[in-house]
């Protein structure tokens, strides 16, 4: 099992580590920054044997027996409370309790079951069996239900024995304001622009510049979509294909990755109205007349509200080629400044 972090969140972890002052720690931040990695390396700091001040920041040895433990996700002190869909990442091995073996025909769970919850509330009962303190790992919190949440506010409040807690979350808002109010926040910042474009390309990436932008900056996201044939060059293609209307050149494309590029380009044209340059495409073209810039303001906005809505539905299963149709028109019009001459 790889312990390695991703090197952006080198700094934040040593600053998480350094300002803790809470028993229980939520961390905060989209799928793609890491929360999960960076959370159990919060945890492989807390159960690392060696002594703290032979450890610089606060950072785990990654060789003492505890470090061992935890990367072999076998550690008696630390319990990792994520959903089914999250176990692989999470470095755990499939449910071996399963569903009546139906496990592998169906889609892993989102949920945290309560059974897992349950248990883990009874993990929080035992004494520590290593380490001087356990660590119970919650990720994403906004997956506990009500009852669950509940559950386990009392022992956030008032844990039985030494315990430290780390409730990872990509959706704050989601989650109970009182298990929130319990826990000292760590917001995950973006990646370092840097830092990630060197990650970038010591995966293989080329012109990792182009496909860190036109993904937010986030590079997971980045190696993700450049792994499923949306590299570079196809980036670099984008805002023209849209300007064109081109729907056959982007059928293949996924939905949710299509609204969301759409998005940063109403965004993108934004800025250029408001004479900033494009952030996440640079190829867009600039504005060449002077426009209309409150009512194009007004419709970016308009557009960049309503593919918002489109968001939220593209996992369902529309006609993709209807749907794509209906994105790349309505979006070109708003982009498009010849139709708002001054
Ligand atoms: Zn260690």
């Amino acid at each position: 099992m790889s312990s390695a972090l991703h090197p952006w969140l080198d700094t934040p972890l040593r600053e998480a580590l350094s300002h803790q002052q809470a028993h229980a720690l939520l961390v905060q931040g989209a799928q793609d920054r890491g929360p999960l990695d960076f959370s159990i390396a919060l945890a492989r700091a807390w159960l690392c044997e060696t002594p703290a001040r032979q450890r610089p920041g606060g950072l785990a040895c990654g060789r003492c027996g505890g470090c061992h433990l935890v990367d072999e996700r076998s550690h008696p002190d630390l319990r990792l409370l994520v959903p089914e869909s999250l176990r692989a990442a999470a470095g755990l091995p499939a449910d071996e309790a399963g569903e009546s073996g139906s496990a592998k025909t169906r889609k892993p769970s989102r949920e945290i079951k309560v059974d897992a919850v349950r248990a883990a509330l009874e993990f929080i009962g035992l004494t520590p069996s290593r380490a001087g303190l356990k660590v119970l790992l919650i990720h994403p919190a906004e997956e506990l239900n009500l009852v669950a949440a509940n559950a386990l506010l009392k022992t956030l409040e008032e844990p039985p024995g030494p315990m430290r807690f780390v409730l990872g979350c990509g959706a704050p808002q989601a989650l109970l304001p009182t298990l929130r109010s319990r826990c000292q926040s760590v917001v995950l910042p973006r990646p370092d622009r840097e830092a990630a474009l060197a990650w970038l390309q010591a995966q293989g990436l080329q012109d990792a510049a182009i496909v860190l932008d036109a993904c937010g900056g986030e590079p997971l996201r980045a190696l993700e979509q450049a792994r499923e044939g949306r590299d570079a060059e196809a980036w670099r293609r984008f805002p023209s294909q849209v300007m064109q209307g081109d729907g056959a050149g982007l059928a293949g494309w996924p939905l949710p990755v299509l609204v969301e590029a759409l998005q940063r380009l109403c965004e993108d044209r934004l800025r250029q109205a408001l004479g900033l340059p494009a952030r996440s495409f640079p190829q867009l073209e600039p504005l060449k007349a002077p426009v209309a810039t409150a009512r194009m303001i007004a419709t970016l906005t308009e557009t960049a509200a309503w593919l918002r809505t489109r968001a939220a539905q593209a996992d369902h299963p529309w006609s993709a080629p209807l749907a794509i149709e209906a994105l790349l028109q309505r979006t070109r019009s708003a982009l498009d400044a010849r139709s708002r001459p001054l």
